[in-house]
């Protein structure tokens, strides 16, 4: 697969598609791709006639430059995926064609209490960053439907916030978080931990099952508790947060009841390297 490098060449292409009437299905992602990206490219390849991936390693997102300098960038690996899985064209467009007047945002997106909480609370400027590289994205592909990992919920509900308001016509569609075997949700980071981290990164996924599993009998308070202090007993673990969310309006919940759908969020370090999981009551 030849990817397209200029924004130029890629609406060359998408335009005839578009003038055929064929519908545009688009997975960004920051490279270093694995089955849980393929998802997303097969839930487009199957909703839409024309599936995009970019590959984009966008800088404005990182609040470390070094996790972004460390961030994996195996390109040939990557395309090599995407063939087999049928996506149509891979998109991988320099900084300077994503961000011909600079990387410098004019006026913030207004994306809400949801930018400072959660991951928006230890990575400033991380939400504005995704919001901003996702609308930029979006206007360079115009898609119909735009596929998003369940794995970043926070971050669907921040990229719906900027779709809304910069009232874009396009659709989300969350998709399913695709694992390991053992449970441990797959991320281009997991190539980062030592034998010893893998062997019990599927901990934090263990932990936010049983919350599921004991909701009926264990208010969300001694759910949390028991979460953090059996996550933090392994000396290698450093629980980040584990929070309780209404799955639709992104606040906090003390009780679960039947007539809402509540997600479970975590976040624990692993030594320097640190992971995200969510599950949904
Ligand atoms: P990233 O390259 O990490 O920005 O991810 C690109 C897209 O793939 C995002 O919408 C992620 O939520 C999604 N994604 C990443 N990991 C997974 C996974 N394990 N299962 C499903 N989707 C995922």
């Amino acid at each position: 697969m030849t990817p397209i490098q200029s924004l130029k060449i890629l609406r060359e292409q998408l335009s005839q598609r578009k003038t055929a009437n064929l519908s545009i299905g688009f997975v960004p992602t920051l490279g270093a791709l694995h089955e849980g990206h393929m998802s997303l490219i097969k839930q487009a390849n199957e909703q839409c006639d024309v599936t995009v991936c970019s590959i984009f390693l966008n800088p404005t997102q990182f609040d470390e430059k070094s996790d972004f300098d460390k961030y994996p960038k195996p390109l040939e690996k990557d395309l090599q995926l995407l063939q087999e899985n049928d996506c149509t064209i891979c998109f991988t467009p320099s900084i300077a064609e994503v961000y011909p007047q600079g990387q410098f945002l004019d006026k913030p997106y207004e994306l809400g209490r949801v930018e400072h909480i959660l991951e928006g609370s230890t990575r400033p400027g991380h939400y504005q960053g995704v919001a901003q590289v996702v609308h930029r994205l979006l206007e360079m592909v115009s898609p119909d439907v735009l596929f998003l990992g369940q794995k970043d919920f926070q971050q669907v509900k921040i990229i719906e916030q900027m779709i809304q308001q910069e009232q874009l016509a396009v659709r989300v569609q969350m998709c399913p978080i695709i694992r390991e075997e053992d449970g441990l949700a797959m991320s281009s980071r997991n190539v980062r931990l030592t034998e010893k981290e893998r062997a019990i990164a599927n901990e934090l996924f263990l932990t936010l099952q049983k919350c599921k599993e004991h909701h009926h009998r264990f208010t969300v308070k001694e759910l949390q508790q028991w979460a953090v202090a059996s996550l933090n007993a392994n000396p290698l673990i450093e629980v980040d947060y584990i929070e309780f969310f209404d799955a639709e309006t992104f606040v906090p919940v003390h009780t679960i009841n039947k007539n809402s759908t509540v997600v479970v969020l975590g976040a624990i370090f692993l030594g320097s390297i640190r992971l995200i999981d969510n599950v949904i009551i």
